[in-house]
């Protein structure tokens, strides 16, 4: 079968048949990229019941809500993860010592810096990554399939699956109500989108849910654009 249409087959799976199939014919290893956010624990969740040990990569940038750190240390206990923490060469401190408060004055350097570079070094080891991205969390998302072939600069190829991509808001919310999920509380005080703390605002009603991160400057901190599609 072609890459293309293997691709097109997935998008009528349900998340949990899409999960199963990638698993079944896919013998690489399988990792997770987790911001803790409503979709990667309903991804995490689904994925925790079929691979427990599942390498959970949380991009450490040093930056993060104390909320964020605490959820995250509580689920990571409460579900057994298999957390990897992953952090840039420099401290915080040093980072700031060295170039000033770059996400006022350069965020694409400093998510070059805290994310980008981590986390593909970090998945030079996987080879399949799974993500909770959505198609209608931003247009810079709109043409996402449920699983896309990306090459990184090293040329490593990896298979990148997002069970999640067709889902809305809506089914977000009832599965982690269905089943129960603790959420980050950043979702009771109105955030939509939660990264950095100096980087995350409340969207405005009606916005875009990622148009409160980085003040409506840009939409995607790298991780999810600087790898190449090659499907
Ligand atoms: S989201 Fe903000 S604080 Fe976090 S790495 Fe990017 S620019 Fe830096």
């Amino acid at each position: 079968m072609s890459q293309q249409l293997l691709v097109e087959e997935f998008e009528t799976l349900p998340a949990e048949s899409a999960i199963d199939r990638v698993l079944a014919e896919n013998k690489g290893a399988p990792c997770f990229t987790c911001s803790f956010q409503a979709e990667d624990m309903i991804v995490l969740d689904l994925l925790r019941k079929r691979v427990p040990d599942i390498p959970v990569l949380f991009l450490e940038t040093g930056y993060h809500f104390a909320e964020t750190y605490a959820y995250r240390d509580r689920m990571a206990k409460a579900w057994g993860l298999n957390l990897k923490n992953l952090a840039a060469k420099q401290s915080v401190a040093d980072q700031e010592a060295q170039f000033g408060i770059l996400n006022r004055t350069d965020p694409a350097k400093c998510c070059q810096l805290r994310k980008v570079e981590p986390l593909f070094a970090a998945l030079q080891e996987y080879d399949l990554w799974f993500t909770g991205l959505r198609r209608e969390q931003s247009p810079t998302r709109k043409n996402l399939k449920v699983v896309e072939h990306h090459e990184l600069a090293t040329g490593k190829v990896l298979l990148k699956v997002s069970p999640l991509a067709a889902w809305t808001w809506g089914q977000v919310w009832k599965y982690t109500a269905d089943n129960k999920i603790d959420y980050l509380p950043l979702y009771d005080a109105g955030y939509r989108s939660i990264g950095c703390e100096p980087c995350t605002a409340i969207p405005q009603a009606g916005a875009d849910p990622r148009s409160g991160r980085w003040g409506g400057a840009k939409l995607e901190c790298g991780i999810h654009t600087d790898s190449k599609r090659v499907d």
